[in-house]
Parts: C-alpha cells; structure tokens; sequence
C-alpha cells in the first residue's frame, strides 16, 4: 500500500468518525428537546390543574367564593322565583309557623337572630309586618275564657247505638266524630283559639315570697277568642270494648299520639280513632287554631289503667303484658306532654268529691298519685268527676280541708262543670274554671226543635248543623 492509498484510508476513516459524532450530537440535541417539550407541558398540564383545582377541590372554598351572598337582594329574587319565599329561607319558614301559633315576639327574635340576613329585604319586610300585627293584639280576658269538654270519640255510630245496655249513656255523654269535627270546624270559622290554662293564670312567688296566681297575658287578633278544651276518662274502659271506640293510644310512626282500633275482622287499625289525633291533624292544617303550641287537657281516673293499657295494680295477674304496658303507657303520656297537651287527674276511681267524705277523698287522691302519677308524671290539674266540686262558688280557702289536703298534692288548677258561656275563678293559690259539655244530652236539649228557648250552645257553634242524625231521638233525660 502507498501513501495515497494510505491517506485515502485515513481520510475514510476520519470522515466515517466525524458522520458518527454529528449523528450522535444531533440524536442528543434531539432527545434534550423532547425531554425539554415533555417538562414544559408537564408544567403546563400541573398549572392548568391547579387552577381548576381552585374551584373542583374544595368545595367549602368555591361555595364560599362563587354563591351569592345572602343579603344580595338580587340574587335572593333570583334564586326565590320559582319558589315561595319560605322555601327558600328557612328563617321565614319557621318564623311563619310560631307567627301562626300568635308568638310574634318569637317570629320577630328568630328573623332578628341571624346576622347574615340583617340587611335582606324579605326578611325585613317579615319584620316589619309580623310588627304591624302584633301591634294590632288585644290581651284576652282570662276570666271570659269558655272551656268546652268530651268523652272518648264515637267512631262507629252503628255499634255505639246498637241498642245495648250501653248505647243510652253513650248517647248522653259521648260525642261522635263527625260532631266533633263540625264542632272544630265551626269554632275555627268563628275565631276560635285553643290556649293552654296555664296561660290563664299561673303561680308565681310575691314579693313576701309566698305563691301567688297572676293572670296570664295572652294576646290575640281582635276577631279571635280564646277557649280551653278537655277530654275526660281516656282510659278505653273494658265496657267500651266492641262498641265503636278506639282501643288504645300510642305514639305513632311520626312521633304524634295516635290511635289504634280493633276492626270487624280482628284486626288492629292504626289512626286518628279520638279526639287526640283528630285535634293534632286539625291544627296541622288549621295552625292558627292553637295559641303557642296548645293542646287539650286530657283527664284520666285509675281503676281500669290508662290510654287503653291496664295499668293498675289490680291488673298485675290478669293482664300477661302488664310491666310492658305500663312502660308503653308512660311512653305515650310523655310523648303527650310533648306535643303540647296538659295532662289531669279525673280522681283514682271517678268519685263523686261533693258527696264522698274527707278521708274517702284522701284515700282516692293517694291512689291516683301512687298508681297513675307515677305513670304519668307530676300534674296540678284536677277534673271532678260528674263536675262535683268541692265547694262553692265561693272562693276555696283553707277551711276546707278537702282543697287542704288536694292543694298539697300539688294541684292549682280545679275543673267543674257549669252551663254558662264562662266561668273562672282566680284565686290567691288556685284556679279554677267551669266545663261545658259539648255531648249528646247537651246538644240534643239545645236543638230548636226541642227546646226554642235553649241557647246554651249559640256561641260556640250551630247545634241544627252539628247534632249528629244517626243518634236515637229523643235522647234520654239524665
Ligand atoms: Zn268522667
């Protein structure tokens, strides 16, 4: 080989080391600018996250940030189109419904309560017109207070006057459903509210510090009147079984008292078998008939237990289910008490307390406290059986030893029955108030018909309207 050849050789070979270098220079620029694409849209892609992120990661941060804020009076017209204003406030909703029950100094402190709607106009407004009402109130006399009472409801007319032994004091002293319904029904028409006696009058402590009854300010719309309503012996007695009545009250799925009765097949129906749950489902549609939540005063005397639960110790062998029962029974004066009804002695075993001597009284009233007090907690209540009072219609004092001993037990509040429109008695340590019965007998000897001269119930309700036709006529004089 020579030299050119060997120069050729070399200049090949040199050449070939060169081409290789380049391809791998260029192959490594190429491959850095990849990695630098790949970074970049890797920044890019994070970057674009992030920011959305803002509003899809948190959404405590992004309800906070892009919703209205509600003392934007536009955005509440926006958002309050569709629906009523108190679907979409809360606030109102509730204040609407203790505005219904009268408690307007409770609707306004509710809608004054929250900070955050101070400024809204709808909320104003409500202000201003619950406001406008209140200053409109007129405070009711307690002492012309009408007080309206029954028995255990009618439910099935057939049975209650099947012409049994039973069916003419069922026709005296009951009344049936559909009376009681046009009864509530009339007495709404004509502005009537149901109040509580509590809020009559109660007992306080004087400056001498000595109880003391003061009369209570309960103020209504000048076209609405106050009344007080009761039920005597809801107690579903054993001769009652059979004849049209409910058997029992429970507490219901929905946490009210209901009802239970047994049907023609045997089998047990849940409703609104009584007065309890036919009054709950009226005010449920009618809120404006109960002043601040209440309810009637429900009566039970001891012998036979109570609410349709034999619960009296006499009941210890014969009845299988008895500590389940007094249990339930508890259940339902609780739940009762909870929905606003007030709850009263009828006395142990339906004593006449005008006839029955001192210690015959004391007897009862020990039984009643020891075997349905127990149950039913502490009450200051009493309905007299028969309305016998245990006085006059003078002012109790404490020379009567009967009010003595009942007054210990704790009661202040003393129920007879009188026929007038109103009768109530406010004394330094008790009340005390006259009961209309609103039964058979009553309105029967009411009706044109039968007495033109009888008006004892024209300012409660229509008698010709109410007096149900299924009743046997004439009804038996008592
Ligand atoms: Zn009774």
């Amino acid at each position: 080989m020579d030299f050119d050849d060997n120069y050729i050789r070399r200049r090949s070979y040199v050449s070939r080391r060169q081409k290789q270098r380049r391809r791998q220079r260029n192959l490594s620029i190429f491959l850095i600018i990849l990695v630098i694409i790949a970074i970049l849209s890797a920044c890019i892609y994070f970057f674009i996250i992030k920011k959305q992120g803002e509003y899809f990661i948190d959404p405590v941060v992004s309800s906070q940030e892009s919703l209205p804020k509600p003392s934007d009076p536009e955005s509440i017209h926006l958002a309050t189109e569709p629906a009523s204003e108190s679907d979409e406030h809360p606030l109102l909703a509730k204040a609407k419904a203790l505005a219904d029950g009268y408690d307007y100094d409770g609707a306004i402190e509710l809608l004054r309560s929250d900070a955050a709607y101070a400024d809204d106009p709808v909320i104003k407004e409500a202000i201003a017109a619950y406001e406008e009402t209140k200053s409109t109130l007129v405070r009711i006399d307690p002492t012309e207070v009408t007080h309206v009472f029954f028995h255990t409801l009618i439910m099935d007319n057939a049975k209650a006057f099947d012409g049994d032994h039973d069916s003419d004091g069922y026709n005296q002293v009951m009344t049936t459903k559909s009376e009681f319904l046009k009864i509530l029904e009339q007495m709404y028409e004509r502005g009537y509210v149901l109040v509580k006696m509590h809020d009559l009058a109660y007992e306080t402590i004087d400056e001498n510090g000595k109880p003391k009854f003061v009369t209570g300010d309960i103020l209504l719309p000048p076209d609405k009147k106050a009344f007080v309503m009761s039920q005597d012996d809801v107690c579903y007695y054993e001769y009652m079984e059979g004849d049209g009545f409910a058997t029992r009250m429970i507490v219901g799925e929905d946490g009210k008292p209901t009802c239970e009765m047994i049907l023609d097949d045997g089998s047990v129906s849940v409703g609104s078998y009584d007065l309890v749950p036919l009054l709950e489902d009226f005010i449920a549609e009618h809120p404006d008939f109960s002043y601040k939540g209440a309810r009637a005063v429900i009566a039970f005397t001891g012998y036979q237990g109570i609410l349709g639960y034999r619960t009296d110790p006499e009941y210890k062998d014969s009845n299988p289910n008895y500590e389940e029962d007094c249990q339930t029974a508890r259940e339902v004066a609780q739940c009762l008490r909870d929905n606003g009804w007030e709850l009263a002695s009828h006395s142990w075993g339906h004593i006449n307390m005008t006839d029955r001597d001192l210690a015959s009284v004391k007897t009862d009233a020990d039984k009643w406290e020891a075997r349905v007090e127990s149950l039913i907690g502490e009450t200051d209540i009493i309905l007299y059986p028969f309305g016998a009072d245990i006085g006059d219609w003078r002012l109790y004092n404490t020379e009567n030893e009967k009010f003595n001993y009942l007054y210990n037990l704790g009661f202040r509040y003393f129920c007879n029955v009188d026929g007038s429109p109103h009768w109530v008695q406010i004394g330094d340590t008790f009340m005390r108030q006259g009961r209309r019965n609103l039964d058979g007998y009553r309105m029967y000897y009411d009706l044109p018909e039968t007495n033109p001269e009888k008006t004892y119930l024209d300012d409660l309700f229509d008698v010709s309207t109410v007096f149900d036709p299924d009743r046997p006529t004439p009804v038996p004089k008592m």
